[in-house]
């Protein structure tokens, strides 16, 4: 059996990032940038005023100083007379600074006389509360590189330099199988024996996170013809994801479907827990991933295989396809039978700067709802066993914490 860095290897051998396609700048967050943004302007594009307050000439700024109020610029305006000693231009934030001057007090540090005056409360060194212009970048420079996440902060750079539409990396489109003569809709009540499926709509939410375009292509019974089915439509697509029927009971059909659909089979079982049988294969461009049915090992497999497969498709370089893992202080001690790699739902926290995990009640791989009260996915190695409070552990960050 192999282990998770070596499936991780062999399924990350087999990906390559999607053909480009251009989008409009309100659909392109949380895609990966596939060109160089340069811009056209400088930013800022003026010397700016980062205050409320008066332009003026350093030399003139003592405490007590009285000077002529000459001008009031809004901002959106152009200054239209310049500042000279004795004098300053009342400015507004994001205002032009007017020629002339130097430095802007600002207007708690001013006390206004009525009559056009104004006395300064206090000094101002030279270049206060001015923002050069091309301070931040500069015309032709590149801004966004190629590779580049678009989170909304680099969604606001695009739109600072007039990049209405920007090239990304297509998402996979992916579907989803479920497969288990047990299963019903949600939208039945179960009777002896079934279970509602709900990995399609756990695997749905995870895939749909990512931008992945996720269909779900239906419910199969343990039956090879009704796999064969919908796995046709599934082999249409970049990315097929099927769960339930992989491991080694007698009605565990799916590897022998996948192999009569042509289906390259590259590995059959990965030494993990929850997620043990999980297959990876391929159908020319399509990536298949037959995950095990019960409901923490598909969302486990997901995070750790199927979740970089589809941020690489999307151009994302392997260290921004993976889950985030960091070091943190296991609370309590954990003792374990064997030692195959866990991921365990677990609770992550932070205290005085230093990260903490523990485990959450959680009943095995099929207690979903236990996997609920966890943020995180505490990793227990192949190579240490017991674990003792106190001890430094690797966590997977699964969300926001
Ligand atoms: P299997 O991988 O087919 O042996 O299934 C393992 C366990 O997962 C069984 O208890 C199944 O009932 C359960 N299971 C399989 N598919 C699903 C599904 N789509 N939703 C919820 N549970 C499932
Ligand atoms: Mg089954």
């Amino acid at each position: 059996m192999i282990g998770v860095d070596e499936a991780y290897r062999i399924i990350q051998e087999n990906v390559s990032a999607l053909p480009p396609r251009t989008v409009g700048i309100k659909e392109a967050a949380g895609y990966c940038l596939a060109e160089d943004v340069v811009s056209d302007i400088d930013m800022p594009p003026y010397e700016k005023s980062a205050m409320d307050g008066y332009a003026v000439i350093a030399e003139d700024a003592v405490p007590g100083a009285e000077l002529e109020m000459i001008e009031n610029i809004a901002a959106g305006y152009v200054p239209t007379k310049t500042v000279r000693r004795g004098q300053v231009s009342k400015i507004m934030t994001g205002a032009s600074v007017p020629p002339g001057a130097d430095s802007v007090i600002k207007v708690e540090e001013t006390e206004a006389l009525g009559t056009g005056r104004v006395r300064l409360l206090k000094e101002v060194k030279w270049g206060a509360n001015i923002c050069i212009t091309g301070e931040d970048f500069k015309a032709c420079d590149i801004v966004l590189k190629e590779g580049k996440e678009l989170r909304p902060q680099e969604i606001g750079v695009l739109a600072m330099v007039g990049a209405k539409r920007v090239k990304v990396f297509s998402t996979p489109r992916l579907g989803i199988i479920s497969t288990g003569d047990e299963l019903v809709g949600i939208n039945k009540k179960p009777r002896a024996g079934q279970i509602r499926d709900s990995n399609s709509y756990s695997l749905y939410a995870q895939a749909v996170q990512t931008r992945a375009h996720v269909e779900l292509l239906g419910s199969a019974r343990d039956k090879k013809i009704e796999i064969l089915s919908l796995l046709k439509k599934g082999l249409r697509r970049d990315i097929v994801l099927l769960t339930g029927g992989v491991s080694v009971g007698e009605y565990d059909i799916v590897v022998d479907v996948l192999q009569e659909a042509g289906v390259e089979i590259f590995f059959h079982k990965v030494a993990l827990r929850p997620g043990k049988p999980i297959v990876f294969g391929r159908s020319k461009q399509t990536l298949v991933f037959g995950l095990p049915g019960n409901p923490v090992a598909t969302y486990v497999n997901f995070e750790l295989f199927v979740r970089p497969t589809i941020r690489r498709m999307m151009g994302f370089e392997d260290e921004n396809a993976q889950r985030m893992v960091i070091k943190a202080e296991l609370e309590v001690d954990i003792a374990r039978k064997r030692t195959r790699r866990e991921y365990r739902p677990a609770c992550l926290r932070m205290d005085s700067g230093r990260f903490y995990v523990a485990p959450v009640e959680w009943h095995g791989s099929a207690d979903l709802l236990g996997a609920t009260r966890g943020n995180s996915l505490l990793i227990l190695p192949e190579d240490k066993n017991p674990l003792s409070s106190g001890d430094e552990v690797d966590v997977m960050v699964t969300g926001e914490f």
